[in-house]
Order: structure tokens, then sequence, then C-alpha cells
């Protein structure tokens, strides 16, 4: 069974309601336990486990440094293109919005590779908008490749593709793809998703499940933190990590919680406004859940934390973040300030990134963490 399929079996409302039930009992339960099921993680995110925060991060931390030691991966976004066919209601690069639309060429690459080499990363995320015609299979058989002799570990944040063509990428040298459903609440995904492909919901959830299939090493999950009740969208992450590790074992996942920020644009007068709050001791109780529930997922943080909640937060689960981040293309090799896909909140170098994990007693891996210790 797909985890299309299984999701049909799944109720929002139902599950919404049996999270705020749980009760102290639950979460003490829960934080008992050596091997954690869903009911368990329900109880850890539910507002039952906000008096047990202290305890749930000294579990979380050991648990993270018994798998991933004192360890954290550094990777950065190289964004390709910000043409875009959809229109998301929260992103800068909605079609809707008038910009200067761009798609850099090998040379524009190459400059933005070297730019980005001379920072020290060694494992590269490929980001572009999702326009399949003008940056589809043909513009990524020409990029992947040219960036791959880089870089040691390349993954992806684009369009859903096919299974043939992410096997074909995974030639190329392709290691690992994002692909996040932003919500799993499927009215509200239609809420936000107004024009384009992205608007089949079913398509985009099918995804991973096409990636494994497809044999990419890893596979990013996530929801779009405040698009509707995060307890909720959070809950059916899991859900999906579950059934994808169940089903395909062989591969590796990482999940990403961003919070939703303010996107620039003709929108900008209008932000949206998240529906559901999260709290920064919440996203530490988020964090702390997941690696409670499985000890072996990597957990990713992006630029779009605060430097004080990323320095603040590193120890307790996390085991790959962003750094230097830039959202618009061509961003490295030149100062030129255009529209971004969303506000960067850590502005930090590479550099001081690097100094500030150094200092909390962490070594940096420049690299993915997994082939940095497998050879
Ligand atoms: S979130 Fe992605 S698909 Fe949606 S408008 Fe932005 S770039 Fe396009």
């Amino acid at each position: 069974m797909s985890f299309v399929e299984q999701f049909k079996h799944l109720n929002w409302h139902d599950i919404s309601m049996s999270i705020y039930a749980k009760t102290a009992q639950d979460v003490e339960v829960a934080l008992s336990k050596p091997k954690r099921n869903l009911e368990d993680f329900k109880a850890l995110i539910s507002p039952a486990a906000e008096p047990y925060l202290e305890q749930m991060a000294q579990l979380s931390y050991s648990a993270t440094r018994n798998r991933f030691g004192n360890t954290m991966s550094l990777y950065i976004p190289l964004y390709l293109s910000n043409l875009c066919a959809n229109a998301c209601t929260y992103c800068g690069f909605s079609m809707e919005n008038r910009i200067k639309r761009r798609t850099l060429n090998k040379q524009e690459v190459e400059d933005e590779v070297k730019a980005i080499k001379q920072m020290k990363f060694d494992s590269v995320l490929l980001v572009t908008g999702e326009h399949e015609t003008k940056v589809g299979m043909n513009y990524f058989r020409e990029m992947v490749p040219l960036i791959k002799q880089q870089f040691n570990y390349l993954a992806m944040e684009v369009q859903p593709l096919n299974q043939q063509d992410y096997a074909e990428l995974k030639t190329l040298g392709l290691d690992a793809v994002m692909v996040y459903q932003e919500t799993y609440n499927p009215s509200t995904y239609a809420r936000h998703h107004l024009r384009g492909n992205k608007m089949d919901f079913d398509y985009r959830l099918d995804t991973p499940d096409r990636l494994a299939r497809a044999g990419i090493d890893k596979i990013g999950i996530g929801a779009l933190i405040g698009l509707d009740e995060w307890r909720t969208d959070c809950f059916y992450v899991a859900a999906h990590l579950e059934y994808l590790e169940r089903t395909y074992w062989q591969t590796r996942y990482s999940i990403s919680f961003p919070r939703l920020r303010p996107c620039e644009g003709e929108s900008s007068n209008n932000l949206l406004q998240p529906k559901s709050v999260m709290t920064d001791k919440q996203l530490v109780q988020l964090i702390c859940a997941y690696r409670l529930l499985n000890p072996e997922v990597e957990l990713s943080l992006s630029t779009r934390e605060s430097p004080m909640f990323r320095d603040n937060v590193l120890p307790l689960g996390i085991t790959s973040m962003s750094a230097a981040s830039k959202t618009q293309p061509g961003g490295y090799a030149s100062d030129e300030v255009e529209l971004e896909q969303f506000e960067i909140s850590d502005e930090r170098s590479a550099a001081s990134v690097e100094s500030m994990i150094r200092a909390k007693g962490f070594d940096p891996v420049w690299r993915d963490w997994h082939s940095a210790y497998s050879g």
C-alpha cells in the first residue's frame, strides 16, 4: 500500500483531538520507554508535554550524541532559478509576483560553485522554483553532473519528478531530494496552492515513494509550520516517516521544520499570517519529540531561524544546518540584491557559524554526515 492509500485512512480531526487529549500520564509513559511509537509521539508533542521539556531535551541530547557523536553537518543551498509556474500564497517566487526572473547559465553556476567552495562547503542543496518546461530535466541533465564534480554530496529541492527521472538523476550524481508536503490537510493545501502542478496534492504526497523506488540515498520530508495546526501536521510527518522507513528500509531520511516567515513581493503589504503560531519552546519540544520517536532520523535546521535560537538548540537533536544561505539565484558570486524566496534570519558567514559550532564542542562536517563517516 502506498502512502497515498494509507493516508486515506487517517483523519485530520480525529488525530488532532487525540493529540490534545493526551495527559501527563501518557507523557510519562512515553518518556519511560526505550522505543516509542506514534501514540507516544502524540503525547510528546501535546500541550501535556510542555512541563516535561527539560527531561525531553536531556533524553534527546543523549540519543543524538549516541548516534551522531559531537558532529554537525553543514550544507548550503544553491539557488539555480526563481522561475516558477505555481502560485503558493507564502512564497516570494510565486508566479503571481511580478519580479525579475533569472535562471543561471553554465558560467553563472560555475561562478556560484567557486564562491561556495571558498567557504569550505562540500555538501550542496540545489534549489529552483517549480518550472517544468524551462527548468526541467534538460536543465538538470546539464547542471547536475557539472555541480557534482565539485561536491561530495548533492541534494535537490525542485518540482516533484517521475520515478524514471529520479533514477536518471541518480546516475548523474544526485544523492538526496527534499520534498515537503507543506501541509497534510488537503483543504488547507488547496487554499494555499492556487495555480500550477503543485495543486496536485496526491502527486506530491506520492513523491517520497517514487524517490525511494528510484533508489535515491536520502529523502527529506516536512511540513511548513504555520499553514495549519502544527501539532497535527507534524504528526502526519512522523506517520509518513514511519511508513517510509517500514517500506523502504534501505533509504535514509531527514526531517525539516520550517516555520512560516514573511515573504516579499506584491503581497508584502498583506503578509500571510501563520494560522497556528509555534513558539520557540514548542519548536524545541517538536525537535526533541522527533528524536525520541526516531534515534536515526536526521533533523535539519535552516537559516530561517535566528542565530540565538540555532545556537541554543544545536545540541538537542539537530544533525545538519545550512549556513551563509542566499535565496536569490547568483547570490554568492554577486552582491546584487534581488527578491528572496523568504527572509533569512541567520545571516552569519560560514566561518562564523563554524566558530560557533566549535565553541560548543562540536565538530563541523562540511559534507553529508553519513558520507563523511562511511568513506
Ligand atoms: S514554494 Fe516553490 S512552488 Fe511554491 S511558489 Fe515558491 S518556488 Fe514556486
